[in-house]
């Protein structure tokens, strides 16, 4: 079942790591076991860089953004076939990305197919594009020039050396958002994968070697949060970090970056409401919608819709239609046909999102259905509801990440806002009704950086993806996400 390039991937041995356009060994005594949650076995190791080799990546890059090296000469149309090949280069290698997504995640083989390997396609060619559309502007100023004239604009410039921290949920394709962005504006890139999930940012050093990129552009860095994340992060010869994880990891790396001033974009959790009302409740269309906005990928998604406010008289029903929907869905192995769910990507993440499951019921949540883990091999937890009136319960409030639903009834439209809002994050939020008014209202009042109104949250390469609140700082994805990696420069010149 597994192509050849996958089996050779996993051939014994530890996987080195990518630096300077060379393929690096660290230290054979730090290690990291790469373990497929389906089966619970060791898939192969990579090594946990140190600080030897975090900062030879992070010289690497700066000798590669120096002023007159190969990618600094480059033009952006150059830049642009470059990124156009590597997009060429991952749809090639679409199958073998997506077999290394599966076995290290558990996800389902065709959504690691089309979400991360295409995804990050897309992402490439779409970035790709702006590589040559980058622009300042001229300006009308009132600078006493002398008896000169005066002409003033701005132009942009790459910010330099990037570190990119990514998390496990979508290996591949959070990497291309911030990798493909950062060449395109011109930066040279260190990438730093989850420690549960490095080899498919393997893959992608080896396809920006044969897409042609100088060596030190782009290098890939394995290793563990605490200490190789830790020390990349410190760096004072890093010019941005741009990091997707948790909330709490987000903070800590933000206190860090203001230690040099080092630029900073943070992609943090969510706690995303879906608001259902009436009008749309009883079409099975909703039901679907918002059984697929928190179960796919098995709740392992920052935007999944993870709470559901349901109009009052509409709970009870629709509460037993996605009970109904829930209970259909089948787990499996990522390579099984016909599946739904695969399993949690760890043990420690398996325990974490059973804890929250255990102390809910314990506080007087309803469970609906699921809510143990499945006894087979593998980090299996079924599709899990709850219910409860308590806006207030640590369900409702923080970030599970994993199958786990929690529905409350609302009376209101302002209700439905009240309670919506009142979370200290604020990703996405869906809106499920026909009526405008009500629309436009959840568009206008929901404290969330994405509102999709009758459909489940989705990612596109052109529309922005920024959390409010504790959800982050800046965002990604779209324009501003390629202007997120230039820096601004004024000039006047008097003449
Ligand atoms: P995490 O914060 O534990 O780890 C994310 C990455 O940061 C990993 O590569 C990890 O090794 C590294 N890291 C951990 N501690 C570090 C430190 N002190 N210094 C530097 N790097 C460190 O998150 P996770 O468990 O891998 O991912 C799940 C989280 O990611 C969820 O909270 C989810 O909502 C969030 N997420 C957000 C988005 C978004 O776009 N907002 C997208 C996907 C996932």
């Amino acid at each position: 079942m597994l192509n050849d390039e996958v089996r050779a991937f996993l051939s014994p041995g530890i996987r080195p790591m990518y630096v300077g356009g060379q393929w690096i060994h660290g230290d054979p005594g730090q290690t990291i076991d790469v373990v497929n949650p389906a089966t619970e076995k060791v898939l192969t190791r990579v090594y946990c860089a140190g600080a030897s080799l975090v900062n030879k990546a992070v010289s690497e890059a700066n000798k590669a953004f120096e002023h007159n090296a190969p990618w600094r000469r480059m033009t952006p149309r150059e830049r642009e076939r470059i990124l156009l090949t590597m997009a060429d280069l991952i749809e090639s290698s679409a199958e073998t990305i997506a077999q290394l997504v599966t076995l290290e995640n558990g996800k389902l083989f065709s959504q690691a197919f089309s979400s991360d390997a295409m995804g990050a396609a897309h992402t490439f060619r779409y970035f790709a594009g702006w590589a040559t559309k980058l622009e300042g502007a001229t300006l009308d100023s009132s600078i006493n020039n002398k008896n000169a004239a005066g002409f003033a604009f701005t132009q942009r410039e790459p910010v330099g050396v990037v570190a990119a921290i990514v998390p496990w949920n979508f290996p591949f394709s959070i990497a291309a958002w911030k990798v493909a962005p950062a060449l395109a504006a011109g930066c040279t890139v260190i990438l730093k994968p989850s420690e549960e999930t490095p080899l498919s940012a393997l893959v992608m050093a080896q396809l920006s070697k044969e897409a042609g990129l100088p060596d030190g552009v782009f290098n890939v860095l394995t290793g563990d949060g605490a200490h190789t994340g830790r020390m990349l992060t410190e760096s004072k010869n890093i010019d941005k970090i741009t990091f997707t994880g948790s909330t709490t990891t987000g903070k800590s790396i933000g206190q860090t970056a203001m230690t040099h001033m080092t630029g900073l974009s943070l992609e943090l959790g969510g706690k995303s409401p879906a608001i259902v009302f009436a009008d749309k409740a009883g079409e099975r269309n909703t039901v679907k919608g918002v059984i697929n906005g928190i179960f796919r990928n098995q709740g392992q998604v920052c935007v999944a819709g993870s709470r559901v406010y349901i109009e009052a008289k509409s709970y009870e029903k629709f509460v037993g239609d996605l009970k109904e929907e829930a209970e259909k869905m089948k787990l499996g192995n990522g390579f099984e046909k016909d599946i739904d769910l695969g399993p949690l990507v760890s043990a420690t993440h398996l325990e974490r999102v059973q804890g929250f499951i255990d102390r809910s019921i314990s506080q007087g949540a309803k469970l609906v259905c699921g809510g143990k883990q499945m006894n087979r091999k593998g980090y299996f937890l079924p599709p899990t509801i709850l219910e409860t009136k308590d806006n207030h319960l640590e369900i409702v409030r923080q970030e599970v990440f994993g199958p786990v639903l929690v529905a409350l009834p609302f009376h209101s439209l302002d209700e439905a806002i009240e309670l919506a809002n009142d979370n200290e994050m604020g990703l996405a939020a869906t809106v499920w009704t026909s009526d405008i008014h009500n629309a436009f209202s959840l568009v206008k009042r929901l404290e969330a950086g994405v509102v999709f109104v009758n459909s489940p949250v989705r990612s596109d390469p052109n529309l922005p993806l920024g959390g409010f609140k504790e959800s982050g700082l800046g965002s990604e994805l779209g324009k501003s996400g390629v202007y997120a990696y230039t820096r601004i420069k004024s000039v006047n010149i008097a003449y």
